[in-house]
C-alpha cells in the first residue's frame, strides 16, 4: 500500500519501500510493486518522482 501524503492542499502517493514521492498513485504503486519484486528501483519509474 502506497502511503499518501497530504501537503499544502495537495496529494501525493509515497512509495513504502523507496521513499520516493509521486504525484501519481497509480505510478506510485508500479513503483512500489516493482521494489517489492526486485528490491531495487525501476529508472522508468522513479524518473517520474517529485520532490516535496
Ligand atoms: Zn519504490
Amino acid at each position: 500500500m502506497v502511503k499518501e501524503i497530504k501537503k499544502s492542499g495537495k496529494r501525493y502517493f509515497e512509495c513504502r519501500e523507496c521513499n520516493f514521492v509521486y504525484k501519481n498513485e497509480e505510478i506510485a504503486k508500479e513503483c512500489e510493486d516493482y521494489c517489492k519484486k526486485h528490491h531495487s528501483c525501476n529508472m522508468e519509474i522513479t524518473k517520474y518522482s517529485i520532490q516535496i
